[in-house]
This record gives structure tokens, sequence and C-alpha cells, in this order.
């Protein structure tokens, strides 16, 4: 039986046809798929690690594991030539198992804990981000000799994901740290990060970052501390529900950015998560009931808030195809589209304009490859989905 998928000429526009012909193929060949499944274009993901970083001049690339943690993803990741970003000692544990060099691992989480720091110190990882002076203490004495970047709070606006207040400090402060790490001469001061957000969809966060950036820089020339290095974290969108600047168009105002502020002589560190596997993940999940409450559509799909969609609750907004129903018209009706848990908390969009659906028809959810199976729990014993690399 070939399932038949109810295709809209912008759907096209968010994911690429490859990655969509991909699981289509996928989902035919496998018609009793076990669901909800996360598949993840291997061609993708390469594409995207290979984008990131090609237009920024002296630029390292360093995933950020959180996006998407599974194994087969970072063991792809580790062909290529590029870095990892971590924050525990978890994932500290999946790198190691892969046997990837610790020169390739970074973290930036600015408050670790101190068995954190101390297997990866041991394990070799030397560039540690901080933005406080109780850290800088541990790192002083659990990673001495280390390269420490301190993280400036910046602008977030624009960002559907935003992450400004729970991290960074404010010029003064950051300049603060930088010069007492040079004092007491443990750690090496060597640069600067900031991140604008998740899904930054405001080029203009950028701008403002790399200023402030370029303030501190100059600051810590005239006071003898000597950077090296510029981090500018993630925050690259990718296309949910509409088309968001693609890695090469934000790019384009980066390196811009940069050359403006900054000489060709400095690193530049980037640490994308979401750009390099959202768009590279298409969840197949399942209809598992519908009904009218209160005059409004409700469809009840097998993977929710809690087993994969979390970021939903955070405004992340999906598209989703569903297969065709043979009986349905084509009319559109307007749906509250909820997980399989008995929390109330469980649902993921409303007012989704989705043809009618049956009971154990697939719907694709596309970009779902990043924040989604790593935020996942099993609470009320829905499973995670299953990650599959097409
Ligand atoms: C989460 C995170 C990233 C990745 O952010 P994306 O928006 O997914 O690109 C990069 N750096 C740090 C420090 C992070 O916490």
């Amino acid at each position: 039986m070939v399932r038949k998928f109810r295709i809209e000429n912008w759907h096209r526009k968010i994911v690429t046809k490859r990655t969509l012909l991909k699981a289509l193929s996928f989902v035919d060949a496998h018609p009793d798929l076990r669901t909800p499944v996360l598949l993840m274009d291997k061609e993708k993901i390469l594409e995207n690690a290979s984008l990131v970083g090609k237009t920024i001049p002296n630029s390292h690339v360093f995933y950020a594991v959180k996006a998407n943690a599974d194994k087969a993803v970072l063991s792809l990741l580790k062909d290529k030539e590029i870095g990892f970003e971590i924050a525990s000692e978890g994932e500290l544990d999946l790198l190691i198992d892969l046997n990837i060099s610790p020169e390739r691992i970074i973290t930036s989480n600015p408050i670790k804990s101190v068995p954190f720091i101390q297997k990866a110190y041991h394990y070799g990882v030397r560039y540690f981000a901080f933005d406080s002076l109780t850290e800088l203490r541990k790192l002083e004495k659990y990673a001495p000799g280390c390269e420490v970047y301190v993280r400036l709070a910046v602008p977030n606006e624009g960002s559907e994901w935003p992450l400004s207040k729970k991290f960074g400090v404010e010029l003064d402060e950051a300049f603060i740290l930088l010069q007492e790490a040079k004092k007491k001469n443990k750690v090496n001061p060597t640069g600067i990060t900031f991140h604008v957000g998740s899904q930054c969809l405001n080029v203009y966060n950028w701008y403002i970052a790399i200023e402030k950036a370029k303030q501190l820089w100059q600051r810590c020339a005239e006071a003898g501390i000597e950077l090296k290095m510029l981090n500018i974290g993630g925050g690259y969108p990718i296309n949910y529900t509409r088309v968001a600047p693609d890695i090469k168009e934000v790019e384009a105002y980066i390196s811009r950015f940069l050359k403006e502020k900054f000489s060709d002589k400095i690193e530049v560190f980037i640490e994308p998560g979401r750009a390099i596997v959202g768009d590279a993940g298409i969840m197949v999940a399942r209809v598992l009931g519908k009904a009218v409450r209160n005059y409004e559509n409700w469809l009840y799909l097998d993977v929710g808030v809690f087993n994969g969609l979390m970021e939903s609750l955070g405004g992340i907004k999906y598209t989703y195809i569903p297969e065709e129903a043979t009986h349905a018209s084509s009319s559109y009706k307007k749906w509250t589209v909820a997980g399989p848990s008995c929390d109330s908390m469980d649902v993921i969009a409303k007012h989704v304009d989705l043809p009618e659906v049956d009971e154990g028809m697939l719907v694709l959810i596309l970009s779902a490859g990043a924040y989604t199976v790593s935020y996942a729990s099993e609470f009320n014993g829905f499973p995670i989905p299953e990650v599959i690399l097409i």
C-alpha cells in the first residue's frame, strides 16, 4: 500500500524536496512502522554542517550536542571536520564513547558541576566558558591552565527561544571577570562568547552582540589582556511554518558585522545546534483519535509535548502533513493538535489548518530534528521516538 500525503506547494519551501522524498519512501517501505519515529536525513545534516562557517574567515564550528544527542547523529558528525559543544558529564560520555578527541570539544555552559569540569579537564578539554567569580574560582582550581571565555549578555529580541536572562553579564562585569582571571594567572582569559537566542529571526541581534563584544575586546586590549577568540554561539534559524533566513543569508550579515568590527586575525567559534539538525528531521506520528469539544476539533497524536514536541510550549509551531483520507472532502478545518498523555499541558498547537484525517493515519511533522528527542521523557508511559537515519 502506498500512502498518500496531502503535500501542498508551500510545504516544499519548509524542508528540502530530497528530505521529504526520503521520508516518504521510508514510510512506504515500512507499512508496519512503529510510531512515533524521527527520521533524520543524513545528507541534510552533512550539508548543514559543511555550510556553517563557510563564509566566516578563520572560523571553527562546534555542534551544540543538546540539540540532538542521538548516537548515530553524533557519529555522522564525527566524520566531518567539526567540533562539539557540551554542557554535562552525560554529553561528554557520549563523545568519549565515540572516541572524539578532546581538542574538538568545548564547553560553553557558564555554570558547570565540579565533577564535570574535572572529567572534561582530565579528558583534555581546554575551553571553558564562565560568567561569574564563583565559576572562575572553580576553573582555576579544577582546570588550571585552561582557556576561559566570558559570556556577555546580549539582546534576544526576536528570537523564538530566548536564552538571555539565565546567563551572561554586562560589559563592566565581564571586563572585571577577565581582569581577575588575568591577575590570578591560573587560567588564560582567551575570549568572549554570547548567544543571541535560539531560532533568532532578528539579524540585528548579532550586530548588537558583535558591537558589544568589540567594546569589551578593546577595553581588554587597553588593559593588556590580549584576547584571541570570539565565540558567537548558536541561534541560526530554520524553517518551521515560514521561510527564515538560511545559513548563507545569516552568515552574510554576520561576516559583514565581523569585518566591520574585528580584524581578520581573530578566531571565530560558532556553536550551531538547531541549524545542523533541525530541518533534517521529520517526525512521523500517528492519529490516535479525534473529538469535537466546545465546537473545537481536537486531534490526538502519539507524539506530544512530553515525548518529543516540548518546544511547542515555548511557541515553536510545526508544519504538519497528514495522510490523505480517501473519503474526505478537500476542505480544511481548524484543529487543536494534542499529544497522547493525560496531562492538559500536552497540547502542541491551536488553530492548525488541516484537512479531515482519520484515526490510525500518519502525520508528518516537519523540521523536528532539533530539541525534540533530546528533550523527551517517557511520561505517562508513552515512548520517546526512535531516531532513524535515512
Ligand atoms: C543551546 C546552545 C547553542 C545552540 O543554539 P542553537 O540555537 O540551537 O543554534 C549554542 N551554544 C550554547 C552555549 C548553547 O547553550
